[in-house]
């Protein structure tokens, strides 16, 4: 395992539901699930039905204790979570962290509900792994594995949703979905989340012009993305939570023009491995 690098990897970067088909195959169709490895310690952000795949590579590789953080619960966010093979390993530890329901669910009372019948066939209480469940409230800042520093904010989304900044070993990334923008503004919230960010993760489910008609949806789009990134001295912008009715070809001519305007923009593919070197005498 690399000790001196932050690895981030995407196992599910679309968003709203999964999709599949010929015009899906090189972006790829899960839904949201992100990895990110801090040397030794491995989070994972959101249990979209990526978090499958993440979970069979787990366990090829032998990764059996580590924290997985919900951004919120909406279905594309979580749907991964019931065929997510270390939760029935007794050998796995997992803590789960959520923070958008603060003061009306707890993390473990959020699980419990959606994992159960009628709904599945089977309860939580048949994981055999160690599941850790916390609770916390936007603006905490989160400290899940030594060194790891985990800065949490509000960001705006019908039902609430957790904007998370990771900072480890003088790195930093941001993973800003899903948050709709207003007009003509700059959130000041994402905004400290992003500040001179590596990689910004960021909710481009729309463009500027498709955005009139879904006020309200809680989403943003990519040309949002980079004006952030510009204010913020961020170096670079994954345009993330891809609509589902968007092609790979569509999805290249946006990387495209989100290049031209910001060089450290790209759209984010399922399986897209980035490794940041870090040096671990420098800390922010
Ligand atoms: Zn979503
Ligand atoms: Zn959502």
């Amino acid at each position: 395992m690399d000790d001196d690098v932050f690895l981030v990897r995407f196992w599910g970067v679309r968003g709203s539901i999964p999709v599949s088909g010929p015009e899906s195959v090189r972006y790829g169709g899960n839904t949201i699930c992100i990895e990110m490895r801090c040397g030794k310690h491995t989070l994972l952000f959101d249990a979209g039905s990526g978090l499958r795949s993440a979970g069979r590579a787990f366990r090829a590789s032998g990764v059996t204790d580590f924290d997985l953080l919900f951004t919120h619960c909406h279905y594309d966010h979580i749907i991964g979570l019931p065929f997510f093979v270390p939760i029935y390993d007794r050998s796995v530890k997992i803590t789960l962290w959520s923070g958008h329901l603060a003061g009306r669910k707890t993390t473990r009372q959020m699980v419990d509900e959606f994992m159960r019948p009628p709904w599945f066939p089977v309860k939580l209480d048949v994981c055999k792994a160690s599941l850790d469940c916390r609770d916390f409230v936007s603006g905490d800042v989160l400290r899940p594995r030594e060194g790891v520093v985990v800065r949490t904010g509000s960001l705006v989304h019908p039902g609430g949703c957790i904007g998370y900044r990771v900072e480890w070993g003088g790195r930093v990334v941001a993973v800003i979905t899903d948050t709709e923008h207003e007009p003509d503004k700059l959130d000041q919230a994402v905004l400290g989340l992003i500040a001179d960010a590596d990689l910004v993760i960021y909710d481009c489910t729309y463009t500027e012009e498709e955005m009139e008609r879904h006020r309200g949806d809680g989403h943003s789009t990519w040309q949002q993305g980079v004006k952030l990134c510009e204010a913020a001295g961020a170096r670079g912008l994954a345009l993330f939570h891809h609509d589902p009715t968007r092609t790979d070809d569509e999805l290249d001519e946006t990387e495209k023009l989100a290049k031209d305007r910001f060089a450290g923009a790209f759209a984010a593919r399922d399986g897209q491995t980035l490794k940041f070197p870090v040096s671990l005498h420098k800390e922010r």
